[in-house]
């Protein structure tokens, strides 16, 4: 499959795509090393990943014609390129043909999730610990959480820049991370990591579980334990990003 590739492949090809990361040679490399969590990066869903390479096509579009990269701008014109509102998408495709850039060429060439998560299982061989669950909501909540805040930093960092009051900004990573802290001590462990060894603090776990279980009258198993704490999380990063 991978010597005729998939649509990503050809994307990477023709656009000359590069790793960012210099200790990974190929973008391949390097999108499976953020998808599983390897060599050093967290993991992230194939969905974030399929933004991030729509808007490296987009960034290397702009760079070969003389656009700047930087800014605000790149963001709300690709938002606008890839969101549902006809008519702003029009303004800014317009645009960009003015400036030389055929942006519903560039457009198609992007990629879809659903390609990326082909792209990754297919092409790569890769798998990903816990991608069978299909109705793992919990995971997905927060993910789409953290995207949501990741994207309101970024507008705010990319702005900041353009106003020449945080330098470089524009093009950094935004890394949240998300984290349970123990209500007893000063134990914190990223969300994940929580998650895939059942509990968040070893010392106290099963006794502010019960505590909590007896002022609820809820049940039993662990999973269960721990929702209240996943939902707080999620409700504090859903106001934070608003
Ligand atoms: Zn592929
Ligand atoms: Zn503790």
């Amino acid at each position: 499959m991978s010597r005729n590739g998939c649509k990503v492949d050809a994307a990477v090809e023709d656009y000359s795509l590069e790793s960012p990361g210099s200790d990974l040679e190929s973008l391949d490399n390097y999108l499976l090393a953020r998808w599983t969590g390897s060599e050093g990066y967290r993991s992230v869903g194939y969905r974030k990943l399929a933004d991030w390479f729509n808007r490296q096509l987009l960034r290397r579009v702009y760079d070969e014609h003389g656009r700047s990269t930087t800014g605000p701008t790149v963001d709300s014109e690709y938002e606008a390129l890839t969101g549902d509102d006809e008519l702003v998408k029009e303004e800014v495709v317009t645009e960009l043909e003015a400036a030389g850039i055929d942006a519903e060429a560039l457009v198609d060439d992007m990629v879809s999730p659903r390609t990326m998560h082909r792209h990754l299982t297919g092409c790569l061989e890769a798998e990903k610990e816990r991608e069978t669950a299909q109705t793992d909501w919990e995971r997905e909540s927060v993910e789409i959480a953290r995207s949501q805040l990741e994207q309101k930093v970024a507008k705010a960092a990319s702005s900041l820049a353009s106003k020449g009051e945080l330098i470089g900004a524009e093009a950094a990573d935004i890394d949240i991370g998300i984290y349970l802290a123990c209500p007893e001590c000063a134990t914190r462990v990223p969300f994940e990591t929580g998650r895939r060894q059942g509990f968040v603090c070893e010392r106290h776990s099963p006794a502010s579980v019960d505590v909590e279980l007896a002022g609820t009258g809820s049940v039993t198993t662990d999973r269960t334990s721990l929702d209240p704490q996943i939902d707080t999380v999620i409700e504090a990063i859903t106001r934070f990003s608003m």
